[in-house]
């Protein structure tokens, strides 16, 4: 059977969740498909908030200017004012819906500092802000009464004649592989964080939505492009959010010194999550550290504040590092979080192949360029998520039906089976993750150079011809996780790679990206996006040029 939808969203977090919304107002027939039960997405586990223009003697113009600046005029500049300005109605939206978002003493709507921005911008649920607007989005989505198929895992697209019109899928409680036809399919899986090792991702952020896009044909954008964010906890990679620093707390490092001073004398922890990181690692690297990390310090907020705005994090610190950090101050890494890169859309969502939409971590618009401001995400998710809806509605009403054969199911039950018989020789899937994990922390984190990236590269090919040896040790069919992440590994080194060719072809450094041996921006020649397109033989380049609308390129300095 073949199961048939005008419009598919792949992925039930806040972006998936907002499409499928939106898509099914037009009128169309919509289904959500997601490996996890919706409120599982990594949505959930947003803690510091989310960003607009809603205060006294604030605007979009700020905080698009904000925002270009943090993403180091990477960003495209048509897109990034499309965010800014429709952020108010954005967030005014979820709180109509029910979001709680915490409030001052006036009774308004409550703001916090945040990274990177000229003034409090940042609305929050104290420390659960994802969870919150999670929630309040499902609550929506069955309200809308949208077919969802939770707990199924996309393999693969179908791509026929150029474009896209289906995707095959494992339902996990029985194993049985599907067939679904739609018009159009927007990915919206969320981000690739397990590609890192440690990360504060959860474990089912592997990538899949852009490496399966990127396999059928899809471009993608601004790959070298990869956020660590200031405050992991070590080990774990836990985060701890930034809004801690714009709560009030501060980093020093072993000497007892807040040595933000040294690298953003305006801004000091509240500059953008690159330059901190940076500092960061300086620190640590120059001998300044306390085993590996540096230290924040919360205890000066005070308890109360501590147990009512940052409660979550309290927690986190005490479970998975032992600190209480009403008490001492906690040691704290940079750590991987977020990619700015991902596959490539226009401001509403469409892909660089027929049928096929993008919103979400997922998706490269580019509003985050080199390097994202922390609570320009969840905004991300809607704004976009919004926009990708409506314009694969608009574009499967004037679609027809795809009428596929079921023959993209027997070639992708063939592969499975293949993949399942595999016998024993030893490689796990496992062991090749944590592999790729160490290395792209070790040679494409926060600081880069040729020598090391030349390296990651050829540890990746390595990687990639030891997965042909990984085994799937369980061959039974129900919820069948073994193979699941085999099958997740697979898409894993395919953005591996990704990252790695795009690391080393930028040949300056800007944004996220530290080159050591090319220490300078260099608008001159990169002034422009990397965009990569899938080819058996290794990645093809080619380039796109940045959007500049009002802000042309300045020395950037906090
Ligand atoms: C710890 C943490 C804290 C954060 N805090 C903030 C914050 O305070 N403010 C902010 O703006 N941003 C924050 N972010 C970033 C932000 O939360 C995410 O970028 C955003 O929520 C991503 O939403 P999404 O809808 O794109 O994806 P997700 O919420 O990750 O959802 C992805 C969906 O795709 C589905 N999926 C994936 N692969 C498949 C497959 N193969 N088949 C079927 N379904 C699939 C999953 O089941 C899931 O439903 C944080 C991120 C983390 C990790």
């Amino acid at each position: 059977m073949i199961y048939k939808h005008d419009v598919l969203v792949v992925g039930a977090g806040l972006a998936g969740m907002r499409a499928a919304i939106e898509a099914n107002q037009h009128g169309v027939d919509v289904a959500i498909i997601s490996k996890v039960y919706p409120v599982r997405s990594h949505s959930n586990a947003a803690q510091g908030g989310i960003n607009a223009a809603l205060g006294e003697g604030d605007s979009w113009e700020s905080h698009a200017f904000d925002t270009v600046k943090g993403s180091d005029y990477l960003g495209d500049q048509d897109a990034i004012e499309i965010l800014a300005r429709e952020a108010p109605a954005a967030v005014l939206e979820l709180e109509h819906w029910g979001v709680n978002f915490s409030r001052d003493e006036r009774g308004y709507l409550g703001t916090r500092n945040f990274g990177g921005a000229s003034q409090a911008r940042t609305f929050f649920v104290a420390d659960i802000t994802g969870q919150a607007i999670l929630q309040v989005m499902f609550e929506q989505l069955v309200r809308s009464r949208i077919k969802m198929y939770n707990e199924w895992f996309v393999t693969k697209l179908v791509v026929d004649n150029g474009r896209v019109k289906g995707l095959t899928a494992i339902e996990l409680r029985t194993g049985q592989l599907h067939l679904i036809q739609a018009k159009a399919i927007i990915i919206a899986t969320g981000g690739m964080g397990r590609v890192y090792e440690p990360s504060t991702n959860a474990l089912i952020n592997t990538g899949d939505g852009m490496a399966i896009a990127y396999r059928a044909g899809a471009k993608l954008m601004d790959m070298e492009m990869m956020q660590y964010h200031p405050t992991t906890l070590k080990g774990s990679g836990a985060l701890i959010t930034e809004g801690a620093r714009g709560e009030g707390a501060y980093l020093l490092n072993s000497e007892g010194e807040r040595f933000m001073k040294k690298y953003a004398p305006n801004k000091l922890e509240l500059a953008s999550r690159d330059v901190v990181s940076r500092a960061e690692q300086t620190e640590i690297n120059e001998g300044r550290g306390v085993n590996g990390c540096v230290l924040l310090d919360c205890r000066h907020l005070g308890k109360e504040l501590i147990m009512t705005k940052l409660s979550q994090i309290h927690e986190l610190a005490l479970d998975l590092a032992g600190v209480d950090i009403t008490q001492e101050p906690v040691p704290v890494r940079p750590g991987f979080h977020y990619p700015m890169g991902g596959i490539k859309t226009d401001v509403d969502g469409r892909a660089t192949l027929e049928g096929l939409y993008a919103a979400g971590e997922a998706a490269c618009i580019s509003v985050h360029g080199g390097n994202r401001l922390g609570a320009n995400s969840l905004l991300d998710t809607v704004i976009f998520g919004r926009r990708a809806g409506r314009a694969a509605a608009l574009a499967a009403k004037e679609t027809p039906e795809p009428n596929l054969s079921d023959a993209p199911l027997a070639d992708e039950e063939a592969r499975i089976r293949a993949l399942v018989n595999r016998p024993y020789k030893g490689e796990l899937a496992a062991k090749v993750r944590w592999d790729m994990g160490v290395a792209m922390d070790k040679y494409a984190g926060v600081f880069r150079d040729q020598q090391g990236l030349d390296t990651l590269g050829d540890l990746l090919h390595e990687l990639r011809d030891r997965y042909k040896n990984v085994h799937v040790g369980d061959k039974s069919r129900t919820f069948n996780t073994n193979l699941q992440s085999v099958l997740e590994l697979d898409y894993m080194l395919d953005l591996a790679l990704a990252v790695q060719v795009t690391a080393s072809h930028r040949t300056e450094s800007r944004g996220a990206h530290t080159r050591l041996d090319y220490p300078q921006r260099d608008d001159e020649h990169w002034l422009k996006h990397i965009l990569l397109e899938y080819h058996p033989d290794g990645p093809k380049i080619s380039y796109l040029p940045v959007t500049i609308t009002r802000w042309q390129p300045q020395v950037r300095t906090y």
